[in-house]
């Protein structure tokens, strides 16, 4: 029976509606998104080690069958489930504990290939929790060559998914080849067929190599071909406003600045303005570490956009980092009289109407808000630049529904993510970067100490001393994620216990989630005036928050962070001239937790931290594509794929450039990506 790629997937022979159900928590509908279902990994069973020789210490796969299989009951609470297999040369244990339903799997005489970490002991064989597969003989198929380990669940077994495979490999006929013949032949891909094949059931190494090489490029491809013809038509000639060059406006705003601006930031308004002066719509990235002095670079642009005769918005993902915004343009601008309005969800119905009327008139030049500008009664009289600060908060759609808001206003996105360059490159494929990689000059850097809760007296001591000294300190709790109440709960109980206790007689106040925004609002206010001298918070001032005579960043349960977040937190100190301490406080005593902790101690610069984190956790926690709107990968590794990626990427920008190339490509980007790229691709 020939199938259709197309296919539902419980139309084909031996699945139905209950493995259909199954398959689809695989993420698996149709035979096509079977074919694409890749191995997480394989096993070379074209050389299975007889038990006799198997290495002590090493993760190994052997073939051998099940001679008993025993529980027993060592004391209360634990269960051990011990299976004797055996080959020609030899036996071996394999151990489970706590898992009794092994026991019903497995029956004598079971031939079976087992993989795990061998230990040797007494001339004993012995593997704990080994991963086992059931074979029938001489099935080729499940042994005797490299064998595809897919991504499975206890219902969907290993062998039952690979012969579906196999079966849906043989009856759909030659895979259409999707690629134009130039690129194929240009970057020495493997024809698409071969590929599918191979990446399955390789013939050998090289072939699996190969084959893999060809469907990450394939992946990566698509993916840039649609983020890059995105570009293309975002930025299309003369569809954008032509902003004046720098008139009175911003020369007097650049020449008030209390500070001068560090070369890198000089560069990354340079960029700012030669896009803001072209006829093409500005669609830039600012990236740049916490604290870089991004806001700055904002708020120039802004004025740009005001002298020119249009409006400005600026979009924050919280309402107290709005108000900070708020307040920050209000001592750049207002001065010169540009005219700053703020919108967040707080407003009572009344300002509300009255900031909304403003905008439609143009009666304000420059609004600050939270998602609240993104509402659908939210209308300009002439909207001329969209900044949104940090980015990696909204998604695409967000950033592209303030846009709409004006006719192709000039866009600004911000984000103190300093992500890698090859992944900036497929996360914000569509924009042009530019990097702030240098500090305002005089920072001194922080001091960071991993320490455990044995110490937490001696940290509260030295928060009094600090404050004793004039300064103001955070105490940052333990993150619980997914329960915003919860971690409120434990951020009151924190605040009450350190005020009656170590911070009696300090001027405490307290922020979290759970919060009504007026009360969070004005114990931060209290905070950046001074008023309150120790923050208990939860990570709600994680982003974008600015006190700089702030030198103390305590973090409760640190291992409970990813390294960005900890960054993030960091950055809230360091901001002005004192030496500032941050303390990560952690009982956690597994050694990634430490790894982790180390890492921060040591590194301070946040590009090498995110290097660091992707290695760490791996691309998919970091990269966060749901985030970011984009879609999944399902091959490529965009930390290992580097050097592919950076080839898939040309190929994608002469594809883009050739208009009879891309239309060739055009109906596989609108299958693929229907649901993405704000929908251009939507047939
Ligand atoms: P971020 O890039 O994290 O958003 P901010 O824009 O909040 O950083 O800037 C952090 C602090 O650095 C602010 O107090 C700002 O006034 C100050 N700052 C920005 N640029 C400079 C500079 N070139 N020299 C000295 N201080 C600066
Ligand atoms: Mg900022």
């Amino acid at each position: 029976m020939l199938t259709n790629r197309k296919m539902d997937i419980k139309y084909v022979k031996g699945v139905g509606q209950a493995k259909a159900a199954m398959l689809a928590k695989l993420n698996i509908f149709t035979v096509g998104d079977l074919l694409e279902h890749y191995p997480r990994r394989y096993e070379d069973r074209s050389q299975l080690r007889p038990i006799r020789s198997l290495a002590d210490n090493e993760v190994q796969t052997f073939q051998a069958q099940v001679v008993s299989v025993q529980d027993s009951r060592p004391r209360r609470g634990l269960t051990l489930t011990k299976i004797t297999v055996r080959d020609e040369t030899g036996a071996a244990q394999l151990v489970w504990f706590n898992q009794p339903y092994i026991k019903k799997w497995f029956k004598p005489a079971n031939d079976l290939i087992i993989t795990g970490k061998v230990e040797r002991r007494y001339g004993q064989v012995q593997i704990s929790h080994p991963e086992i597969e059931i074979i029938d003989g001489a099935d080729l198929l499940h042994t005797g060559r490299i064998v595809p380990i897919y991504p499975a669940s206890e219902s969907i077994g290993q062998r039952w998914l690979r012969t579906l495979i196999r079966q849906a490999l043989d009856s759909c006929g030659e895979a259409p080849e999707f690629l134009p013949p130039a690129v194929i032949a240009e970057y020495r891909l493997m024809g698409r067929q071969a590929a599918l094949t191979n990446v399955h059931f390789p013939a050998d190494a090289a072939a699996l190599e190969a084959a893999r090489r060809r469907l990450v490029f394939e992946e990566l491809y698509l993916l840039q071909c649609g983020l890059l013809y995105l570009k293309s038509l975002n930025k299309q000639e003369g569809s954008g406003i032509k902003h004046a060059a720098d008139g009175e406006l911003v020369r007097q705003i650049e020449g008030g600045l209390p500070f001068t601006l560090t070369a890198d930031q000089r560069a990354a308004l340079a960029d700012i303005k030669a896009d803001m002066e072209d006829t093409r719509p500005m669609q830039r990235l600012i990236q740049g570490d916490v604290g870089s002095g991004k806001t700055v670079l904002a708020a120039i642009a802004l004025a740009k956009a005001v002298a020119s005769g249009y409006q400005g918005a600026m979009m924050a993902p919280t309402e107290i980092l709005a108000e900070q915004h708020c307040h920050t343009l209000s001592q750049l601008l207002a001065p010169h009289g540009v005219r700053i309005a703020v919108l967040t969800g707080r407003l009572t119905r009344r300002t509300r109407d009255e900031v909304l009327d403003r905008l439609k008139h143009g009666l304000a030049d420059v609004v600050v808000g939270t998602h609240a500008l993104i509402q659908e009664d939210v209308e300009f009289k002439h909207l001329g630049l969209v900044v949104t600060d940090e980015q990696h908060r909204f998604g695409v759609r967000q950033r592209a529904r303030l846009q709409a808001k004006g006719e192709t206003p000039d866009v600004l996105v911000m984000t103190a993510t300093p992500i890698p360059r090859t992944m900036a490159l497929t996360v914000y494929g569509d924009l042009d970067v530019s990097v702030i990689r240098q500090l305002p000059p005089g920072r001194k850097p922080i001091k960071t100490y991993s320490v455990g809760s044995d110490m937490r007296e001696r940290v509260y001591r030295f928060i009094v001393k600090e404050v004793a000294a004039g300064r103001q300190a955070y105490v940052v709790c333990p993150l619980v994620e997914e329960s915003d109440k919860l971690e409120a709960q434990a951020a009151t109980q924190l605040y009450e216990q350190l005020k009656g206790t170590y911070f009696k007689g300090l001027a405490c106040g307290l922020v979290h989630g759970k919060m009504k925004s007026a009360d969070k609002d004005e114990a931060m206010k209290a905070f950046y005036c001074g008023e309150i001298q120790v923050l208990v918070a939860t990570t709600v001032i994680e982003v974008g928050v600015n006190v700089p005579n702030a030198t103390v960043m305590v973090v409760e349960g640190a291992d409970r962070f990813g390294l960005a977040q900890l960054h993030q937190l960091r950055g809230r100190i360091g901001r002005g001239e004192h030496q500032s301490y941050c303390i990560l406080l952690s009982d956690n005593q597994s050694a990634d937790s430490r790894e982790r902790l180390a890492i921060m101690a040591q590194v301070q610069d946040g590009f090498e931290l995110a290097e660091k984190d992707l290695t760490l956790r791996g691309p998919g926690q970091f990269f966060g594509t749901r985030q970011h709107g984009m879609p999944d990968l399902k091959i490529a590794d965009i930390v290992k794929d580097t050097s592919v990626l950076l080839e898939a990427r040309r190929a994608a920008q002469q594809t883009v450039a050739l208009p009879e190339r891309f239309a060739g490509v055009r109906p596989v980007l609108s299958e693929r990506f229907g649901n993405h790229f704000g929908l251009i691709f939507q047939s």
